[in-house]
């Protein structure tokens, strides 16, 4: 889940590491409070979870409360879009904080890294709007740092790649100070992503965050209570935010075919059959193991949320789900949403003569196969 740059400075700010002053306003009045308690100085920036803001045009330097007010207007409310998001997010709320000299941007990342089956540290002296330049040109001016999961890191290991990754000498201890730092918060807060960019360096020789993004990974949010509110307002989407709610394992995929499976092998069997169908998927849903009528039920309510959906793909696979209880959930959550759509389904395991006796006479139209479910539902949704 990630956080917005003003709740992952806070974040930031309890492990020591030093963050601009700043507060956040979801109006021009409150903004233009805050930029003159903050001498006027200011930078005004979308809290949108997207990267890339600074090309988006949503983030801005001013020397007076009222040009950042006018500022802050603009923005709240308008859809900001960038390359890395092409859809783009409408800004909600905006940071106001005190301007930064900067001399120079680095950047500084903790990320799990797959491969090596660690938290990594990346350094870079080259930080800035360009990373993504870097990364791809230029790879060795990023310095990997593994974080042994065992022993954790080791002074001299954080000094070398500090020194590896050319950071000048008057910011290389404030550079190891803040590594030790975002390593501690990145275990003890559960998160799965850390990124500064830029960390500033002020003429004066100062090392400061002049942003931040945090995620927290969703398994752990169960250990932080204090994120509760903050899951569902940023959440990418109003369905996706429901979901968590209701702990069902919905993601919003943009197309236009509902799928409600159970087990995630079998839920992306059939988003990739409905994409050799020829058909987009709308979201990945996995109803859980030995899913009740009520659960299912909620499942397909959520699908139907969006307003995208044209189909609905049903694909259960009985274990310990017993068919008959889906087919009795999906029922009455008809019943009661007023379902309109073609709805295909292809429906097998325990309990499946049950189940498809609850079907027969209903206007789901059964198939013997996935694929064959597949293309009749992206032939009758698109027709
Ligand atoms: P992003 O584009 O979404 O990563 O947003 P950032 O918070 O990184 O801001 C984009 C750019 O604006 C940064 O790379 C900085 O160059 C610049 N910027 C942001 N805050 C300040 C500041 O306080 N002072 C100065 N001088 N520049 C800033
Ligand atoms: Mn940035």
């Amino acid at each position: 889940m990630k956080l917005h740059e003003y709740q992952s400075k806070d974040l930031l700010a309890k492990y020591g590491v030093p963050v601009p002053e700043g507060e956040v306003a979801d109006n021009a009045d409150d903004a233009r409070a805050i930029a003159e308690k903050l001498g006027g100085n200011v930078v005004v920036k979308a809290q949108v979870l997207m990267g890339g803001r600074g090309k988006a045009g949503g983030v801005k330097l001013f020397t007076n409360a009222n040009d950042a007010a006018t500022f802050a207007k603009e923005l709240i409310g308008k859809r900001l879009v960038s390359i890395q998001n092409p859809d783009g997010m409408v800004v909600e709320k905006i940071l106001v904080g005190k301007t930064i000299d900067i001399a120079q941007e680095y950047y500084l990342s903790v990320l799990l890294d797959r491969n090596a089956q660690k938290n990594i540290v990346m350094i870079s002296k080259e930080g800035g709007m360009e990373i993504e330049q870097v990364a791809e040109e230029h790879p060795d001016a990023i310095v990997k740092l593994e974080v042994d999961p065992a022993w954790g890191l080791c002074d001299f290991e954080v000094r070398d790649a500090v020194k590896q990754a050319r950071i000048p000498k008057e910011a290389a201890n404030q550079m190891v100070s803040m590594i030790k730092k975002l390593v501690k918060a990145f275990i003890e807060e559960d998160a799965d992503m850390i990124e500064i960019n830029p960390v500033a360096l002020t003429p004066e020789g100062k090392l400061i965050a002049a942003d931040a993004k945090v995620s927290i990974d969703e398994n752990a949010l169960f250990r932080h209570k204090e994120f509760d509110e903050t899951s569902s307002d940023s959440a990418e989407n109003a369905i996706e935010a429901e979901a968590m709610r209701r702990g069902i394992a919905y993601v919003n995929l943009g197309g236009e075919i509902g799928i409600m499976a159970n087990g995630a092998g079998l839920t992306m069997q059939s988003l990739d059959e409905i994409n050799a169908a020829g058909g987009k998927p709308a979201n990945f849903l996995d109803v859980g193991g030995g899913a009740k009528a009520d659960r299912v039920k909620s499942c397909v309510e959520l699908i139907m949320m969006d307003p995208n959906v044209k189909g609905l793909l049903i694909n259960i696979f009985g274990g310990i789900t017993r068919v008959d209880e889906v087919a009795k959930g999906v029922l009455e959550a008809f019943d009661q949403l007023d379902v309109q759509l073609p709805v295909v389904a292809r429906i097998e395991g325990t309990a499946v003569e049950e189940g498809r006796k609850i079907l027969e006479g209903s206007r789901i139209i059964p198939a013997a196969t996935v694929e064959e479910a597949a293309k009749k539902i992206v032939e009758l949704a698109y027709a």
